[in-house]
């Protein structure tokens, strides 16, 4: 069995994250359970920029412990990974289109993307919109603990996706398919649209980044 090291899977995803487009600038963050401990990407590094080396570890309940500062968004990794013991990874972006729905007036926070594809029901299944709270406002943990006991997929409000994964391939195939999705209802806003029905939903294996009851 290959033993992936956790802090080599950062460096690769990061840089694939940004490589992608998935998020822009110095946004976005991953965070990977290693222990009792957090691996995250520190804070003000673009994620072109992150190094295997050069990861801040933190407690689980968010205490900077080694290597540099971590980002000040890393109490919504450790709220996530200690809501979900099922998730060993978080990963965070500014995606575009995700960022957009996160904008609408008009969702429903507790279903914001209708499940217009089956690889959207797999890889994602429920998401749960947040209330806006500012980048790094620690009040927002409350409502992340919340949604994160019921889904490992959410979306912060005027913000971007937070999901966990059982490892940081599959948080990342969710975020992936979370934007794919986002893109596809933005482009079909006002038409009639057929997404999937309940039964259908139930048909497909579970969320790659939740275990089955
Ligand atoms: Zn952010």
């Amino acid at each position: 069995m290959t033993v992936v090291d956790p802090r080599r899977a950062i460096e690769r995803v990061a840089q694939s994250i940004h490589r992608r487009g998935l998020t822009h600038g110095r946004t976005g963050n991953l965070a990977v359970r290693d222990g009792d401990r957090v691996l995250l990407t520190p804070t003000g590094v673009s994620l072109a920029d992150v190094s295997a080396d050069e990861l801040s570890v933190v407690g689980l309940d968010g205490t900077h412990l080694d290597g540099p500062k971590p980002t000040k968004e890393a109490f919504l990794h450790v709220a996530v990974l200690r809501m979900r013991p099922d998730a060993n990874a978080v990963v965070h972006t500014h995606s575009v289109h995700s960022a957009a729905v996160s904008c609408l007036a008009d969702v429903d926070p507790a279903n914001p993307i209708p499940p217009l594809t089956a690889y959207y029901g797999m890889r994602v299944g429920m998401l749960r919109m947040l209330p806006y709270f500012a980048p790094g406002d620690p009040a927002a943990t409350a409502a992340v603990e919340e949604a994160a006991r019921a889904t490992h997929a959410l979306l912060l409000r005027n913000h971007g996706p937070v999901v966990a994964g059982t490892d940081l391939d599959a948080a990342l195939d969710a975020v992936e398919e979370l934007e794919h999705t986002a893109q596809l209802f933005l482009l079909t806003r006002g038409l009639a649209t057929a997404p999937l029905t309940d039964a259908q939903l139930r048909a497909l294996s579970a969320p790659s980044g939740r275990t089955t009851p």
